[in-house]
């Protein structure tokens, strides 16, 4: 009779789950999961460190709906793997962590590498299991992909020793279930439905804030017909840019400030009030703002500020509810207002302010120059990944989306050194498509040796380096005494372009305006990964802002 090992069949239920991606790094126990994947159909990449494999797998989630899978060795590598793990929580991105283990009749001994896996994964994870026999390891993968897609998504993770691994059962006894369906599309009760509008109809100052959640949910269509139906003024979280056009009419983007601090009924698109939404709190919103708050995560609802109406439910469904009801009784919210009025000015003030700073040809360059540089020459449909302090807040600005999913960036979990691997994940998500990675000096260094991957698989992203000799803020020079150097400084004017010359990329060292827009155009008509360090005004700042970005 036929038998099969572990490793396959991790990796053959894995395909039928729909996992079409691994990151990781092979080592003891687990080279024999990377062969059987790639033997599966599975596109192993491998990397060369667990953390920016498990960011990768992470950001499959978002950009696919299917989770990335991740796969460490035991140990030390499966600990490095709880980068991603919990980056993929935080950020609500299904994703699914392999990692090997010692021999199960070693548990307890010393054995090499051995480490409480399954319990290390479990505060970030929805589901952690180690198979209780290799035959049953189809029911575990299938069991892992679905509670990761369903409900709020999320990261799973199991946990397979050696012996589990290397196993042979009989075919005959194993049964792969099938795929599981996409998660349900579960909508809200219509007398909730009714009453959002009845609360949108009273609003004087409306604002609808859309989240990654709408971007994650493909709720495009839906939400583009809400805002233009009622003709209400929108903006976005960093990662739910291009939900709704960035240029649209109604969008309030640059009037940020004003919009959610004198807003009375706010739309809660797949945004949470958590410190990036200022928790929806004085002194950022009003004290009395009214929230009609749609999320899939029924707990999530009514956090830091009670809901005026909650919506439970998924929401491309639930905004599609929302138009129906507009659509049998619409309802337009004037352009005549005093509200639309204020919007209105705060944009046109605040779009003249960035403007300048764009139009600024001083050399060194600021972060803005810089930026206007890559939204002037990006095709459409490029994919955006922004980190770094100032890199990644000045982009939200400067670089506008047209369409969803488009951005990603350190989102919810504030998580930097995520870049490269985003990159690498939305250019292997879309091979088609172009990839720009816009990291600051500091950001590029958490993972500054994937540029060998992005090589090695021909992955042709532009790492753009915005280099100002440090974190945040940097410096001209360094003192003699180097252990008195500030402590966020970095070498002054680091060729970070020379790495990737060595793995057969291309690399520039640029000052000026025009060296910048001559090499970012043949880096994006290069086959090959490039990177274009751009070395800028080391006291280069953002736009000076009426509240600090943590205001409590
Ligand atoms: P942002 O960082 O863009 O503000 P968050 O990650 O804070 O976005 O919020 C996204 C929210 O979207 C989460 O609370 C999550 O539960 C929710 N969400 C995820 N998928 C769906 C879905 N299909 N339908 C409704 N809500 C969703
Ligand atoms: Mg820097």
């Amino acid at each position: 009779m036929a038998t099969i090992d572990g490793n396959t069949l991790i990796a053959r239920s894995l395909k039928r789950q729909g996992v079409e991606h691994m990151f990781g790094i092979v080592g003891f126990p687990v080279f024999g999961v990377a062969a059987a994947a790639q033997k599966e159909g599975i596109q192993f990449v491998g990397m060369r460190n667990e953390q920016a494999a498990s960011y990768a797998a992470a950001a499959v989630g978002y950009f696919t709906g299917r989770p990335g899978a991740c796969l460490t060795v035991s140990g030390p590598g499966m600990i490095h793997g709880i980068a991603g793990l919990s980056n993929a929580h935080e950020n609500c991105w299904p994703m699914i962590l392999l990692g090997g283990a010692s021999n199960s009749y070693q548990e307890g001994m010393g054995a090499f590498q051995e480490a409480p896996q399954v319990e290390l994964a479990r505060y970030y994870s929805k589901y952690t299991a180690r198979p209780d026999k290799a035959e049953r390891i189809p029911f575990y993968c299938e069991q892992a992909v679905r509670t990761s897609i369903n409900g709020r998504p999320g990261a799973v993770y199991l946990d397979f020793p050696d012996d589990m691994l290397s196993a042979q059962v009989e075919e005959d006894d194993v049964t792969i279930p099938e795929r599981c369906p996409e998660p349900p599309r579960t909508m809200a009760p219509t007398a909730d439905v009714q009453r959002a509008i009845d609360v949108l109809r009273t609003a004087e100052r409306p604002l609808v804030i859309i989240g990654k959640g709408a971007a994650y949910s493909r709720a495009e269509e839906e939400v583009r017909q809400f805002v233009e139906s009622t003709k209400l003024p929108f903006l976005t979280s960093p990662m739910g840019k291009g939900v709704v056009d960035d240029e649209h009419e109604l969008s309030v983007m640059p009037a940020r400030g004003t919009a959610l601090q004198d807003a009375d009924v706010v739309v809660l698109l797949g945004a949470r009030l958590n410190w990036i939404m200022h928790f929806g709190l004085t002194p950022r919103f009003d004290e009395n703002v009214k929230t009609i708050q749609i999320d899939i995560h029924a707990e999530e609802i009514g956090r830091n500020v009670p809901a005026e109406v909650g919506l439970c439910g998924d929401i491309k469904a639930v905004v599609g509810q929302l138009n129906e009801v507009l659509e049998a009784e619409p309802f337009t919210y004037a352009s005549d207002t005093p509200w639309w009025s204020a919007l209105s000015e705060k944009v046109t003030e605040n779009k003249a302010f960035v403007q300048n700073m764009m139009n600024d040809d001083a050399v060194p360059m600021g972060y803005y120059r810089v930026l206007r540089e890559i939204q002037e020459q990006a095709p459409p449909g490029t994919i955006i990944q922004a980190e770094g302090a100032n890199t990644m807040d000045i982009s939200r600005s400067v670089l506008m989306h047209k369409n969803p999913r488009e951005r990603i960036d350190a989102a919810t979990f504030g998580t930097m050194g995520v870049g490269l691997a985003q990159a690498i994940a939305a250019q292997v998500c879309h091979p088609g498509r172009k990839v720009i990675c816009v990291e600051g000096d500091s950001a590029f260094g958490f993972s500054g040796m994937e540029v060998e991957t992005a090589c090695r698989y021909r992955l042709p992203i532009v790492f753009v380096i915005i280099n100002n000799n440090g974190i945040g803020m940097g410096f001209d020079e360094l003192p003699e005494d180097r252990f008195q150097s500030p402590a966020m400084a970095y070498t002054i004017q680091a060729g970070y372009e020379k790495m990737i010359e060595g793995f057969g990329g291309k690399g520039y060292s640029v000052r000026t305006p025009d060296e910048l827009s001559a090499s970012l155009k043949q880096a994006l008509d290069d086959s090959m990964p490039s990177i274009i360090n751009v070395h800028i005004d080391p006291q280069a700042r953002a736009k000076p802002q009426k509240h600090h970005w943590l205001t409590a």
